[in-house]
């Protein structure tokens, strides 16, 4: 075995994941799944408390750097799946980690900041204002002179490292997919798997949030170097926006758990879903398409 190789396999092993996750057919009653192949990539599977495509983003970063972490910082909701997964692997790694969480919970902890406390997490709340230079240069190195050893990470886990563990993803099952779906928030996960993706085959992307133009802006920016666009991003399943919900999202979402016994939450996997449905309802696929639907995990922001 390669280097990269056995350092991939302790860390999985030592994190306790399942991987590669499995690929399962899902036959859904729904009207224009008749002549289209569906399957699930179950990467809510990959492991009870570490969510799907956060672990994914991370993995490149815990592997490459794992010996030089003595300190990590990074950013958040109080909802985060990003926090969440990252959190436990620093407990299970033993590296020191700071959240920067949006808001104050001080008084109302959510189960996330519960499990995070739980954890050894060094919690500090700072207001919306502060929260939104997160993204800004001069924040970031002032932050950074505050901790010289801290290695700080985006927040979701969105940078470059990350889109290379996303395309692990698709290229791990080691099957042909003519459409790949997944939701887009930050972009990373669409950008990882079309660029993991050969050229003719499609990555569509499921808007969680309102952003015509935006969330193409953001996918774009994680693929310098690749023309010719092998993806597309599907807006008009937002349900209200970020976290938002409707009242058929929420029928939907016990829908998918009771008839096809697979949990999706409102915020990531129920759109995306709810959407196949319309979308299958509308013809947008060809007959005879195989289709690769990635379940992102996050079931435990839905607590
Ligand atoms: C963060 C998250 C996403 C969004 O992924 P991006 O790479 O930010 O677009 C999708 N699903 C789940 C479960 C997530 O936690």
């Amino acid at each position: 075995m390669s280097t990269a190789k056995n350092a991939t396999a302790n860390l999985n092993q030592l994190l306790e994941l399942q991987l590669p996750s499995p690929v399962q057919r899902f036959r859904p009653d729904w009207e224009g799944a008749d002549n289209i192949e569906i399957w699930i990539k179950r990467d809510d599977l990959i492991h009870p408390i570490i969510s799907g495509n956060k672990w994914r983003k991370l993995s490149q970063l815990l592997i490459r750097e794992k010996e030089n972490l003595s300190h990590i910082i990074s950013f958040g909701g109080g909802y985060s799946n990003h926090l969440h997964a990252l959190g436990w692997c620093c407990k299970k790694l033993s590296i020191p980690f700071t959240a920067i969480i949006r808001g104050n919970y001080t008084k109302n902890p959510t189960p996330m900041i519960e499990d995070l406390l739980a954890w050894n997490t060094s919690i500090q709340y700072v207001s919306k204002i502060e929260y939104k230079q997160r993204h800004n240069a001069e924040y970031l190195n002032h932050l950074q002179q505050l901790h010289p050893t801290a290695r700080i990470i985006p927040e979701g886990g969105s940078e470059a490292s990350a889109i290379s563990g996303i395309s692990e993803m698709l290229t791990e099952s080691q099957q042909n997919f003519d459409v790949c779906i997944v939701p887009v928030a930050s972009g990373a996960t669409l950008a990882g798997i079309a660029r993991a993706q050969s050229p003719n085959n499609q990555a569509i992307g499921i808007a969680v949030l309102n952003g015509v133009g935006y969330l193409e802006g953001l996918v774009e920016q994680f693929l310098p170097c690749q023309s010719g666009a092998n993806w597309q991003i599907v807006h008009g399943f937002e349900h209200g926006g970020y976290a938002k919900s409707s009242p058929a999202l929420v029928r939907f979402c016990e829908h998918m758990s009771t008839q096809y016994k697979l949990t999706v939450e409102p915020v990531y996997s129920g759109k995306v879903f709810y959407a196949l449905k319309q979308l299958l309802k509308d013809g947008f696929f060809a007959p005879g398409q195989r289709l690769l639907v990635v379940h992102t995990g996050g079931l435990q922001g839905a607590r």
